[in-house]
């Protein structure tokens, strides 16, 4: 997984991938971490659907989505209920922030991750 954050400029902010700085780390979480502030207007790429919940207690990337002040999110591939319930699109949603899903690109981010699912 992978996520990109760009800025209102359109020049890009910070990226990060999944499992960058410790096993249970999300891709969002490691490049919010990195933007740090002033991410007003700013658009969140994610190759999955930001989570809604996490089992580990760590706090949602929705949540830190909605607290970095990003204004939109897109993303490719809905998250499989085999991780967590997918309730991060319908949480920023709900809060005000545009949220883009490109089913296109769904089988390319499930191609990337196939070994997390078991089969080829
Ligand atoms: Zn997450």
């Amino acid at each position: 997984m992978g996520a990109v954050v760009v800025g209102a400029d359109g020049r890009e902010i910070a990226r990060g991938h999944s499992r960058e700085d410790d096993p249970s780390g999300h891709a969002e979480e490691a490049a919010l971490a990195k933007a740090r502030a002033g991410l007003a207007g700013a658009t969140v790429y994610s190759s999955l659907e930001p989570c809604g919940l996490r089992k580990s207690h760590r706090t949602p990337c929705a949540e830190l989505i909605l607290a970095s002040g990003a204004s939109r999110v897109v993303f490719a591939w809905r998250e499989p209920t085999l991780f967590v319930e997918g309730t991060g699109a319908e949480r920023l949603i709900a809060a005000g922030v545009e949220v883009v899903e490109l089913p296109a690109l769904a089988a390319r981010a499930r191609e990337a991750n196939a070994h997390l699912l078991g089969h080829a």
